[in-house]
């Protein structure tokens, strides 16, 4: 049993500027990755050029990075990275950009090499001694979902295989600087479907073949900060979120059947985003993060695995995709016992209970039966995320993952 989280991690409303100086050393000259607008809408991006700025470092920007990123956006970044002879990466954004940054590091670090290096299991054996596999990577989360900022894994889309994958090598950011007021004017559906993600990893992580005590232990405090921040995101009524001038959300009933863990009121600044109070925010903050600590010593399991082709296929989001199987996934742990003591943690009394949070939580899909048997046959072959589940499964147990489940409509 063995535990290590090589990432420095800085965990403090306004942490950047505060701890400007992680980046005096760093570098000669910062390569930012970010997505179109979160970086900056967020003030992120403001607070890195800040303490850049403070240490006298150059920088320049990739804000190209889209949605579940592409092989071909990390060549295309890592290309403009080079010519700008950017030395380090900052990633600033949700687990897209934070997972990018990683891959573009890598490819960085061997500019005679292309993309087939991300997927070259045998790449390490081929590097001389003391090469280093990639720049450094700074972190900086705008999501409290991925984690990706505690991990070492970067998950790409590779349209050639027409699904999702996550790269043959581990890349822990050097440092993560967590600043949870990021989240505070986040999109309701982003801050949802984030935080089902954290659920996510904490479920897979726990009933997880490599379970150890380590991971357990971050899950069971990870569990009780995320009840409170979900039940609170729950609260919230989405047609009000929509509409600024609706009526508060005290009055919405929603409201009563979560108030034994609601805490604060959230409010609701303009069309669909709301002001997260900021206990809220670091409750889930944190419990991502820590979430990302464990999924970093066991990996991902089934939903994860069977996630990846809803987003590709039909565009649903990965927290969403994510959360559509987490009550069939525990539903056939053998040990009831332990499943009903986890959920516990989380303030929940039963899997029904955690199904009526997920409903207010994500959105439903529609698959067409078709679909769902390709699908299964693609979980089939995935033996590592088979590897990482406590139980056995075949095409009719994972099938009914799809027909019995309140979260997705099959279709003939
Ligand atoms: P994301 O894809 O990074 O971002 C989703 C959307 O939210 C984007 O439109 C983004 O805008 C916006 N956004 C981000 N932060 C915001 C904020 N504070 N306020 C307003 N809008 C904000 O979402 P994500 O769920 O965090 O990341 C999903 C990716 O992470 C997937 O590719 C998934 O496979 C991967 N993942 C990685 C790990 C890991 O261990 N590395 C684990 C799980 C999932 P912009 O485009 O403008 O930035
Ligand atoms: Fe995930």
């Amino acid at each position: 049993m063995n535990f290590e989280i090589p990432t420095k991690i800085i965990t403090e409303k306004g942490c950047v500027r505060l701890h400007a100086d992680v980046f005096a050393n760093a570098g000669k000259k910062a390569l930012l990755v970010t997505g179109r607008n979160s970086a900056v809408k967020t003030g992120a991006q403001s607070d890195v050029l800040l303490a850049l700025a403070q240490c006298n470092i150059p920088y320049c920007i990739f804000n190209e990075i889209e949605e579940n990123p592409s092989v071909e956006t990390i060549e295309k970044a890592s290309k403009f990275g080079l010519a700008e002879q950017a030395d380090f990466v900052i990633g600033i954004g949700g687990g897209s950009p934070l997972d990018a940054s990683k891959a573009i590091a890598l490819m960085m670090a061997h500019p005679t090499r292309g993309t087939e290096i991300l997927y070259s299991k045998d790449f390490l054996k081929e590097l001389a001694p003391g090469t280093p596999l990639n720049l450094p990577v700074y972190a900086i989360p705008t999501t409290a979902g991925t984690g990706s900022e505690a991990t070492p894994y970067s998950i790409l889309t590779l349209h050639e295989e027409k699904t999702k994958r996550s790269i043959s090598h581990r890349i822990f950011p050097v440092v993560a600087l967590i600043d949870p007021t990021y989240l505070t004017e986040a999109p309701l559906t982003v801050l949802r479907n984030t935080a089902v993600d954290a659920f996510g990893h904490l479920v897979e992580s726990y009933f997880n073949t490599k379970s150890t005590h380590y991971n357990r232990m971050l899950i069971e405090y990870a569990l009780k900060l995320w009840g409170a921040g979900a039940s609170e995101l729950a609260s919230i009524d989405p047609s009000y979120a929509e509409k600024p001038d609706a009526e508060e959300p005290s009055k919405n009933p929603l409201k009563k059947l979560f108030s034994r863990f609601a805490e604060k009121e959230p409010v609701v600044k303009a069309k669909g985003i709301i002001s997260l109070s900021s206990q809220c925010a670091e409750k889930l903050s944190l419990a991502s993060t820590l979430a990302g600590m464990a999924i970093s010593h066991t990996g991902t399991s089934l939903p994860h695995g069977l996630s990846y082709s809803l987003t590709y296929e039909q565009g649903i989001p990965h927290g969403d995709a994510i959360g559509i199987f987490q009550v069939p996934y525990l539903r056939y742990i053998p040990e009831q016992d332990k499943v009903t003591s986890f959920l516990a943690f989380a303030g929940l009394e039963s899997l029904n209970d955690l199904e009526n949070l997920l409903i207010r939580l994500i959105a439903p899909a529609t698959v067409m039966q078709t679909d769902v048997d390709r699908y299964v046959d693609s979980m089939l072959s995935n033996a590592a995320k088979l590897a990482n589940c406590p139980y056995s499964v075949d095409k009719e147990r994972l099938t009914a993952f799809y027909t019995e489940n309140m979260l997705i409509k099959v279709e003939n």
